[in-house]
């Protein structure tokens, strides 16, 4: 059984770790100048404030990423977004967007120059009946430096300003081999950026990196460092005023898909405009969305030779207050459980089923339910799988007809 998108994970301010001992002197007095300085920033009356504010956040946040100390970020994270100690979720707002600020950029010297620097992601929506592939970059070396050769090329002539330096990781990232805290983000940030002012190269252990998730849609990234002067322009469309956002990921698609064919064999793909590490996470989430139900329903097609027009979709909302996710579950004729599931991540509070409906009928799917309430986000206590809702409103395991093949077949 694919088994469906778990939460991307650098994106979540949840914590994940075990609790935090506030007892603990040095950690209760981060979490808590963390959210002082975040209620301040929320509440700030005038631009110069806030930029006081923001200066002081980033320089803690980034002291504590650089000596690898997540918990107390974390821990105040989650404490705002809970709105206990009377913060509010303003303060929440203002802090997560902070902490994503000092992982992925920062300004550093390097002889007597100051530059600023950011973690710039690529990221592509593939789908496709085979393994989608992920992992270092061609099967050599020559190979790997040919194609980003190449991809470097195609980002200096349509994404990246002129007088910008990029080292880009020779590495093909699912969202579970992506560093997951913030530490990790900004430790590779650093990495790369050093590098693309001429530090000496290391190489990345990717032995430690997890297997990607056996999906039938996903995103996939490539992620570079880029550096600039300090001050100085990053991107085509802020040296280039009169060129949209959308003209620079016109040309990049032309220019760098054919690049990327390469690296994504047996697979359809989307390639979205490279652009900051974390809105590019969640940009990437956000576009796979339908293809994950479209590629749900050609599978089911494919391999079960269910007719879409013979499928029932069921759209659960999950969540605890609000939703934060819709599972969608697909039973077909004959089965009263759930033969797959497919998550829809959900990124505002405005966001409800109506566009997962037009998706299902677009793919021909017309018997539809919603069911009430919002259920509990459920897993399998054995393999973490996440249940779905069958017709009677219960979380259940999804579960392959025992005699159907379903395993994916590796594109060669
Ligand atoms: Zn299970």
């Amino acid at each position: 059984m694919k088994r469906s998108r778990p939460k991307a994970a650098p994106l979540a301010a949840a914590n994940p770790g075990k609790p935090a001992n506030l007892r603990e002197p040095h950690l209760a007095r981060n979490i808590q100048q963390l959210i002082t300085l975040a209620t301040h920033c929320a509440k700030a009356g005038s631009r110069y404030e806030d930029v006081y504010w923001e200066r002081e956040i980033l320089a803690l946040a980034s002291k504590l990423m650089a000596a690898g100390k997540d918990l107390p970020i974390e821990t105040a994270l989650d404490i705002t977004l809970k709105g206990a100690l009377d913060a509010d979720l303003d303060a929440h707002e203002t802090l997560l967007s902070f902490c994503e600020a000092a992982a992925e950029c920062s300004t550093i010297d390097m002889d007597g120059a100051r530059f600023d620097t950011l973690l710039v992601a690529m990221p592509m929506v593939a789908w496709s009946r085979y393994a989608i592939a992920s992992g270092p970059l061609g099967e050599n070396d020559d190979v790997a430096s040919q194609i980003a050769h190449e991809l470097m090329i195609a980002l200096h002539t349509y994404v990246l300003a002129h007088g910008t330096r990029a080292c880009l990781s020779p590495f093909l990232y699912s969202i579970d081999q992506m560093p997951i805290s913030f530490s990790g983000v900004h430790k590779l940030a650093k990495k790369l950026s050093l590098e693309a002012l001429g530090a000496k190269r290391t190489r990345l252990d990717s032995a430690k990196l997890p297997a990607a998730a056996d999906l039938l849609a996903d995103v996939r990234f490539l992620i570079l460092g880029v550096s600039v002067p300090e001050g100085a322009p990053l991107f085509r469309w802020q040296e280039d005023q009169a060129l949209t956002r959308e003209a620079c990921a016109a040309a990049w698609t032309k220019h760098a898909k054919p690049i990327l064919a390469s690296l994504l064999p047996g697979c359809e793909f989307e390639c979205l405009l490279p652009d900051a590490f974390f809105v590019s996470c969640r940009e990437a989430d956000r576009r796979v969305r339908p293809y994950a139900i479209r590629a749900a329903v050609s599978f089911l097609e494919n391999t079960l030779n269910v007719k879409p027009e013979k499928v029932h979709a069921v759209i659960a909302a999950v969540g605890e207050k609000a939703v934060t996710e819709f599972r969608i579950s697909f039973i077909t004729p004959g089965q009263s459980d759930v033969v797959h599931g497919s998550i829809w991540p959900v990124f505002s509070a405005e966001e409800d089923e109506s566009e997962i409906i037009r998706v299902l009928r677009e793919c021909k799917i017309s018997r539809i339910t919603t069911p009430e309430g919002v259920f509990a986000a459920e897993h399998c206590d054995d393999c973490g799988a996440p249940l779905f809702a069958n017709e009677d409103s219960e979380m259940v395991h999804p579960a392959w007809p025992d005699d159907a093949e379903h395993t994916a077949a590796h594109y060669h």
